[in-house]
């Protein structure tokens, strides 16, 4: 099928960051196949279909570089934890009742949420494995909702001591034969969907863990991802086991390189982003779920300065409790200019870089996505600012980043095919997998008996 998205508000992220006025894009196959006026394109491409895209923005797909997608089903159960005791009281426990149908409702709808956010590329960090086919489950849903994604395989190889579910800890010769059988079972070249391979934390996996990780990843050539620096705790556990931060200690042990996906980095020192930058580690800035555990602000600006990739996330909807990377943007932005008392310290413009080319380049995809341009993908969210918050409009970047709330995203293609179209999801149902997610997630709280985290001061009861 060919497309031409006529007459919208065009931000291209091309390499001159050109916004174009009523300017049309014509996708054809999977790729944008030219850039123009309506009527150059519909001379050129006269068996195209032409949808009317005035009065809306057209934008690069956004690429969401950090989720859990399994805890779609444990929103608002989270709140006013710091990470550790959320992770040890909530979400451990949550993820070791997990069943590989658990995954399937959250990655489904978590798919949905992010396409209906204008996410066209999820990199979700999958570490919960009590059963077999957790990662079958997400591809799956990759796969039907058509969203373009990354499943990395993640584990815990130890942490007990510090509260670490032992269902959730596995050797990392079970993980990473694992990781592998799964690498080989899925992973076409060229795929939309690709399986990688993740390391939890500093405080759960060992020396073992990173080593085999990394040992997997060179030899099957897939991404990796980890969580780095993201709170005080991490730092202290790792100066107290290995006498260093934990990024010193993952660069002294072989880690790090071009191919990992560092969460967070909250806490990195100016010696650790320079450790960062050696290796051409990519960043994934997580705002809004580092300010809902008190975790911290990242260094941004100084990675910026200093030449590093940086990309956005949402995190796992346990600790953001959504996937609005719309939202995220304006909570990257606002979190910089409050912590550093300095307006000027980062913008909307450097924000949407985050969350499209930004995160492009983070995932290895940067010749392919975040941008629209002749001959990349048509990964391509258009957003309808014919609404009360975003209107009136002087700038499409100003208005998508502060203005809007994170549901005018009405069509949304991915690979060229249309997966939601006037605000109506076309790959799924979208209120079965609604429905589904809501009793999976009734039926995993009472499982775990994690209910007592629903509202605990203002409980609701039957009337
Ligand atoms: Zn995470």
């Amino acid at each position: 099928m060919s497309y031409i998205l006529a007459d919208g508000w065009l931000i291209t992220m091309n390499a001159k960051r050109e916004v174009l006025e009523s300017a049309s894009v014509c996708v054809a196959g999977d790729r944008v196949a030219a850039i123009g006026t309506r009527t150059q394109m519909v001379e050129r491409y006269p068996e195209a279909e032409v949808i009317d895209c005035a009065g809306k923005i057209v934008m690069p797909g956004m690429v969401n570089t950090h989720t859990h997608l399994f805890q779609t089903l444990l929103k608002g159960l989270g709140d006013d934890m710091v990470l550790k005791r959320w992770f040890t009281c909530m979400t451990g426990p949550s993820a070791i009742h997990l069943t590989a149908d658990d995954a399937r409702a959250a990655a489904m709808h978590g798919c949905v949420e992010s396409i209906r956010g204008g996410v066209t590329t999820v990199l979700d960090f999958m570490y919960a494995h009590p059963k077999p086919g957790m990662i079958a489950a997400v591809v799956g849903a990759f796969e039907e909702t058509g969203v373009r994604g990354f499943v990395c395989r993640g584990f815990a190889s130890m942490g007990e001591e510090y509260g670490t579910p032992p269902e959730l800890i596995e050797t990392p010769e079970k993980a990473m034969g694992d990781a592998r059988e799964q690498i080989r079972r899925f992973n076409k070249p060229g795929g939309r969907v690709q399986v990688g391979v993740a390391c939890n934390m500093i405080w759960t996996v060992d020396e073992e863990g990173y080593r085999q990780t990394r040992k997997l990843a060179d030899e099957e050539k897939v991404l990796v991802t980890t969580h780095i620096g993201e709170t005080v705790f991490e730092l202290e556990t790792s100066a107290a086991k290995y006498g260093k931060t934990d990024t010193e200690f993952l660069s002294d042990i072989g880690f790090l390189g071009p191919d990992v996906v560092a969460a967070h980095c909250v806490h990195c020192t100016t010696d650790d982003i320079r450790l960062l930058l050696k290796h051409d580690v990519k960043v994934s800035n997580n705002p809004c779920s580092n300010q809902y555990l008190a975790s911290g602000c990242a260094p941004i600006p100084e990675m910026l300065k200093a030449g590093l990739t940086v990309g956005l996330a949402s995190d796992g909807p346990a600790s953001s409790n959504n996937h609005s990377m719309i939202q995220a943007m304006k909570f990257a932005a606002l979190q910089q200019k409050g912590v550093h008392q300095d307006a000027e310290i980062i913008t909307a413009e450097t924000v949407l870089e985050m969350a499209t080319i930004g995160g492009a380049r983070a995932v290895g995809l940067e010749g392919e996505i975040g941008s629209i341009e002749v001959g990349k993908k048509a990964d391509i969210a258009v957003v309808d600012y014919d609404n009360a918050w975003m209107t009136p409009i002087h700038h499409p970047v100003s208005a998508l980043v502060y203005s809007a709330l994170g549901h005018e995203v009405v069509t949304v293609l991915i690979d060229g095919e249309i997966v939601m179209r006037d605000g109506v999801v076309r790959s799924v149902e979208e209120r079965a997998v609604r429905r589904s997610a809501q009793l999976h997630a009734d039926a995993l709280t009472a499982r775990a008996g994690t209910d007592a985290f629903k509202r605990r001061a203002w409980r609701s009861a039957t009337v």
